[in-house]
């Protein structure tokens, strides 16, 4: 760990770490259900000390942490694997295509990385129960680290959550509660459950550990990148909180004299879920009025870090675009036809986005292109049954396959 303090996002006051635990204090003091967070804090380190001591030859990555190594969870997370798809760049019309996959943490999702952080912060602040809203990947996630920390997790998920997340957070041992709403009452009632009885909050960017914690694959991009900036990234982004991280990476590594340019980040949102997209392009902020999207990963009335998330996308140079449900489905089916890898619709919104933007000139031909893949496609299979036709069975005779087989080629189906 760097010594570090927190800075409000919202008005700049800077606070020492054991005096605020989650917004800051005075402009929080302005913030009511029903709108995105105000005074998000962000951790900022003494670089000077990084830059001193960080080694490309034996890097040491728990300079970039803001919790001390001891305090660790006993669960592995990051570390995912990052390579060129030249198959999908072919098929997308652009040439240097890459693919981060944090489907491979762990619970399925890059929300390991930061439940990792909050717990380990809450190992330091002996904290027993940790308490999160969630529309299933934060919450499997910290249910499956306070699994392997000892720890008790709390989680408020609304009742139409995919099953998966549902079962894995129980089967990880987490108390769960399905509420009859939106990811936004989930959130709520979680804020007035901590009120009143206590415990740590891991609500994204309402911890602001949370932030740092997804920062994580920004700073593995670039060193499994060869310590080289990309020249884009393409996050999936539902309240804004993995934007913010990825930038959030690569401007400590900036502020540290490591790098000397930010990647452009390409926010890509649901059509109907697309509060960020719109305070983008519009500079001016409302709720998404009916957030429904195939993508529950993505799916938000009211982003949490709608703010920093724009910031975040305008200071890297990027910009944000929209895809629909039927876009990102196919998208869903291109990723794993052309890459093996599955990843749920979320974050197949990636992939969905970069075909749009083929021959657009936002992003050129030979640039290299991160495609950020946030989660596995096995969390949420009926989604993706809805892309596809299942075969029928046929008699086990090898006539009987040539004649399935037949049929279906007549079909143009495989
Ligand atoms: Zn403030």
């Amino acid at each position: 760990m760097t010594k570090f303090v927190y800075q409000c996002s919202n008005c700049g006051k800077r606070y020492q770490r054991d005096e605020v635990r989650y917004l800051c204090p005075l402009c929080s003091r302005d913030y009511r259900s029903g709108i995105p967070l105000i005074g998000v804090l962000s951790a900022q380190f003494d670089y000077g000390a990084i830059r001193r001591k960080f080694s490309k030859v034996k890097p040491d990555w728990n300079q970039f942490s803001a919790v001390e190594e001891k305090f660790y969870p006993p669960l592995p997370v990051g570390n995912t694997p990052f390579f060129k798809t030249a198959a999908l760049g072919n098929e997308l019309g652009f040439d240097n295509v890459w693919i981060k996959n944090d489907g491979l943490n762990p619970s399925a999702s890059l929300k390991d990385r930061a439940s990792f952080l909050v717990v380990a912060e809450a190992n330091r602040l002996k904290e027993q129960t940790i308490v999160a809203a969630s529309t299933g990947n934060a919450a499997s996630a910290l249910a499956a680290v306070c699994a392997a920390a000892g720890k008790r997790a709390l989680i408020f998920v609304p009742e139409n959550a995919p099953k998966a997340k549902l079962v894995q957070m129980i089967l990880y041992g987490a108390t769960v509660v399905p509420v009859r709403g939106t990811y936004d009452d989930a959130f709520r009632l979680s804020l007035e459950y901590n009120a009143k009885r206590g415990g740590l909050n891991r609500n994204t960017a309402y911890h602001p550990l949370t932030i740092e914690g997804k920062k994580t694959v920004g700073l593995e991009i670039w060193q499994q990148n060869h310590w080289r900036v990309p020249d884009a990234i393409l996050v999936p982004t539902g309240d804004g909180v993995i934007i913010s991280g990825v930038h959030k990476a690569f401007c400590d590594l900036k502020a540290a004299g490591l790098i000397s340019r930010l990647p452009r980040l390409v926010c890509a949102q649901a059509e109907k879920s697309n509060a960020i997209h719109h305070y983008v392009e519009s500079g001016i902020y409302e709720n998404a009025a009916h957030p429904d999207t195939i993508a529950d990963s993505i799916s938000v009335s009211i982003p949490s870090n709608a703010h920093m998330a724009r910031q975040a996308i305008l200071e890297s140079g990027g910009f944000s675009i929209t895809v629909s449900d039927a876009e990102i489905l196919e998208g869903q089916s291109t990723l794993a036809a052309k890459t093996g890898v599955f990843a749920e619709p979320a974050c197949s919104a990636v992939v969905a986005a970069l075909k749009k933007l083929r021959g657009s000139k936002r992003l050129g031909h030979s640039e290299q292109i991160v495609l950020l893949i946030t989660g596995h496609g096995l969390k949420d299979v009926d989604a993706a049954m809805r892309g596809i036709h299942l075969p029928k069975a046929v008699e086990p005779t090898l006539a009987a396959v040539e004649v399935a087989l037949k049929a279906r080629a007549k079909k143009g189906a495989r």
